[in-house]
């Protein structure tokens, strides 16, 4: 028995002005063949489709297909796609056969010209292996699930956690779903709700004891501890992609049970639809969040900047919030961090100890961003290379060279490239006690909570102009279907399920 097991990951934000290409898939690191199953068997939902096949009495021949993943960022090319496409489906040939497939996707990858990339690629993975041979993908909680996906897999299994802290279990989940396809004969069947809003991170918080967002969690769990289900997932997609069909969806799967999925879908999509209110953020301007920070005597304020959050897409030059912390004076440090190789370069030249000056930000963002003076001292430059905990655990980040300046108390890193820009880790490996600051900026909107939220003495939602706003329904999108909440009110709106039966 062959299970074949690949990887295409990446968020896109189509507001970040700068594409994603090839050259970011590669330069994140892609692994193919055994490497894949060598070096992923303990990370992300790899790890768990790896370890859990491992487990399974009939000791399936692992196919290692491919790795391709890539941070968040702007609309991916046309060319990029297709060579994306093409590698995956060129993988998987040689490959076969196969007796059943793992995909770990992400699920808002969009293309210029292709704005449902998983959907393709499943449809295309599919095409090549015909009906028989078991497809199952898993996708992150943002993801943007179409039709086409539902019906070209015969499961997709989300996250149930944000922060993201379940990649693993989520591959686990995935392997055994496969397992009950390929040895018990399970015969998929799915329901599909696409609900017209679209959620703000805020409070998606599934890790807190009470709110919408933990209910949900539970719920989907209660949903998916039946025997007759096969998995329960929801989806409330990510807010910054202006492309047609953007929604929430609700996928349950039974073993050849349509009206039950039918109904147990309809229940989690009516809940989300009555509740959705309750995810709508309390936001700070900057000016106030900054000022109550500057009042806060001790502990840590962590200030979420999620219109610049990396982790959402966006391109990390942000410097808003900087120029409010420079009107302070601070007993205790400041962190925050800024996406800027043309400083990094600079500041190599003139070596640690001397003092760089120049204008800083604006130049990835040009569509939000501002460019303002700065002077500050060198006080290290480093490689910002770490293994993430919490949101997104257990991922190898290379952010490249590295710099940490500081203007009195206000310490600022600046990195060469985007990446997990909350991280504690980014900030210790510039030789920085995260949890010591006065204030920690976490370009962010809810994933920091994994790492800060059981330290910080206050958290404050800032709104900030950029490219990943929290209140992302107050901007011009051309492309989605209108009506869709926040942008519309809708009333009478009805869960109309899409039922997809597959190997009957
Ligand atoms: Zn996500």
């Amino acid at each position: 028995m062959r299970i074949a097991v690949a990887q295409l990951w990446q968020e896109t934000n189509t507001f970040n002005p700068i594409a994603t290409t090839r050259q970011d898939f590669e330069s994140f690191g892609i692994v193919r063949g055994n490497n894949l199953v060598d070096q992923q068997a303990d990370a992300n939902e790899l790890g768990g489709f790896i370890q859990s096949l491992r487990g399974w009495p009939e000791k399936p021949k692992i196919a290692g297909l491919i790795r391709l993943p890539a941070w968040p960022s702007g609309l991916a090319t046309a060319e990029t796609f297709r060579w994306l496409h093409d590698e995956l489906v060129a993988s998987l040939k040689t490959a076969l056969p196969v007796d059943g497939i793992l995909l770990a996707l992400h699920g808002a990858l969009a293309a210029d010209q292709h704005p449902d990339v998983e959907g393709e690629i499943l449809a295309a993975v599919r095409a090549l292996v015909g009906p028989r041979v078991p497809i199952v993908a898993t996708l992150d909680l943002h993801a943007n699930v179409t039709p086409q996906m539902a019906s070209a897999a015969d499961a997709l299994v989300l996250y149930h956690t944000i922060p993201h802290i379940d990649l693993f279990q989520t591959g686990q989940r995935a392997a055994n779903l496969l397992h009950r396809i390929v040895i018990d004969r399970a015969k998929p069947c799915t329901s599909f709700i696409k609900v017209p809003c679209v959620l703000p991170a805020e409070r998606a918080n599934t890790e807190v004891p009470t709110g919408v967002s933990a209910d949900l969690k539970r719920k989907l769990q209660a949903i998916e501890s039946r025997s007759e289900v096969l998995t329960a997932g929801l989806a409330t997609v990510q807010p910054w992609l202006d492309i047609p069909n953007l929604g929430s969806a609700v996928v349950v799967t039974t073993d050849n049970q349509p009206a039950l999925a039918t109904q147990l879908a309809t229940d989690v999509a009516s809940e989300l639809w009555s509740r959705r209110t309750e995810y709508l953020p309390e936001l700070l301007s900057i000016e106030d969040a900054i000022a109550r920070a500057h009042a806060n005597p001790s502990g840590l304020v962590v200030v979420s900047d999620a219109a610049d959050a990396t982790t959402s897409g966006a391109p990390g030059d942000s410097v808003w919030l900087l120029q409010e912390f420079l009107k302070y004076d601070w007993s205790r440090p400041v962190l925050l961090t800024v996406v800027a190789p043309d400083i990094v370069q600079e500041v190599e030249q003139l070596g640690p100890g001397q003092t760089w000056s120049g204008l800083i930000g604006g130049l990835r963002d040009t569509r939000f961003g501002i460019r303002i003076p700065l002077s500050g001292i060198i006080e290290n430059i480093f490689d910002a290379r770490f293994t993430t905990s919490g949101h997104l655990g257990n991922l190898a980040i290379d952010m490249g060279r590295a710099a940490l300046l500081r203007s009195r108390q206000i310490h600022i890193i600046i990195t060469s490239k985007t990446g997990p820009h909350f991280s504690p880790q980014l900030f210790q490996s510039a030789g920085l006690d995260p949890f010591a600051a006065a204030v920690l900026v976490a370009k962010s909107p809810a994933g920091f909570r994994a790492a800060y939220a059981s330290r910080a003495a206050a958290i404050y939602s800032v709104r900030a102009p950029g490219c990943a706003p929290s209140d992302f329904w107050r901007f011009d999108y051309k492309n989605i279907d209108r009506p869709l909440w926040p942008w519309d009110e809708i009333s009478n709106w009805k869960p109309a399920p899409m039922l997809f039966h597959m190997r009957r």
